[in-house]
Formats: structure tokens, sequence, C-alpha cells
């Protein structure tokens, strides 16, 4: 039989519309030719890349894209509640003096020394309380228990931190300028005093 009548006849016998007599005679052909066998996997592979997906799996497949997509919605609703309570959170910590307080808590202290001596000199907490105070006591977990020289001191200060029996815990260890020292040793809920030395000038540290 001629490979062009039987290429002909391929594709209703690839669809299964031909006549016994068709198939038979494709059949017998295709056991002896190459060519056209590899021509019908061609077609028979066509046929099931064409081949739609039948109702019944389609119907199986579809609550499953629903799901899917109800639960995309719900991380997506998730991500911009955290979001938004991110931004919500960090602009109440930001602006509201209270509660950035209790987070971050500082305490700021002053020292003007007046003239050159080799005294130790208090530094005095006052400043931002309402009543005088002159010591610095770690009160919550959210102290980092540290002390800054802070930028715009006159320059590098000399510190010293006693207990409230007058026993110094951290001796004239010198703090530059902008620099800051970690008290990991200092204990939570115990007054410390902090004293300074350092040339004529005005000094501010801040405990946090
Ligand atoms: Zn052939």
């Amino acid at each position: 039989m001629n490979c062009n009548i039987i290429k002909d006849l391929l594709p209703s016998y690839a669809d299964g519309v031909c006549s016994d007599e068709t198939r038979k005679v494709v059949e017998e052909h295709i056991q002896e030719c190459a060519k056209c066998r590899s021509l019908l996997t061609m077609l028979q592979q066509e046929i099931t890349y064409v081949q739609p997906l039948p109702e019944e799996v389609k119907k199986a497949i579809s609550p499953f894209k629903k799901i899917n997509r109800r639960r995309y919605f719900n991380i997506i609703a998730a991500v911009a509640i955290t979001f938004m309570v991110m931004v919500i959170g960090m602009s109440i910590y930001q602006n509201v003096g209270v509660v950035h307080n209790f987070f971050s808590p500082s305490q700021w202290g002053n020292v003007v020394i007046a003239s050159e001596e080799d005294e130790w000199q208090q530094v005095d907490f006052s400043i931002f309380v309402d009543e005088p105070q002159d010591y610095v006591m770690f009160d919550s977990v959210f102290w980092k228990k540290a002390v800054v020289n802070v930028a715009g001191s006159d320059g590098d200060i000399r510190l010293r931190i006693k207990d409230d029996s007058g026993q110094i815990i951290i001796d004239d260890v010198t703090i530059k300028e902008g620099a800051r020292l970690e008290l990991k040793e200092l204990k939570r809920n115990k007054k410390y005093y902090f004293e300074i030395q350092a040339p004529p000038g005005r000094y501010s540290i801040n405990a946090i």
C-alpha cells in the first residue's frame, strides 16, 4: 500500500472513526513502515494534547481552585494587617512619649565643670524629671544598661559609678565624646550615682 494513501487514512484511524477495513490496512502497513508508524504516534500525541479536560475532572478540580484563591486572599490580608499593626505601633512608639519612655527608658544627666581640679563631680539627673534626682535606677527590663557621653559634650570624660552604700562599682573609665559604655554589671532596681572628671566645660551624659 502506498504511504500517501495511508497518510490520508491515518487521521481518521487515530481518531478511531475509520472502517474495520481501513483499520486493518493501516495496521498492516504501519507494521512494515516505520515512517507511517512514527507519523501515527505524532498524530496520537497531538490528539491527547488538544483534548480538553473531561467535565468530571474539571468539576473535581474547581473546589480546590476556589480554596487556593481564598487561601491566597487570607495570606495577603494577614500580611496587610501585620504591616498596618507595625506601622501603627511604630508611630505610637515614636510619638507617644510615655510609651516611648517605657520601652526605651533613658535619663539625661548634666555636669558643668567650672575649674581645673582633680575632683569627682556628681552628675545631676534632674533634667526632664520633675523632682531633683541625682541617681539612675534601671527599674525595667527595657533599660539597655549603658551610658553615653553625648556628642556635643565639651570632650572626653572619666566616669565612676557608686551604689547607694557608697561603694565604687565602676571605677575611672574614660568615655570619649559620643562614645558609649556598657554597664552590664549594674543591677536592676538599685540606685547608682554617677561621678565624672573632665576638663572645664559642659558635659551631657545619657543613661539608657
Ligand atoms: Zn508508509
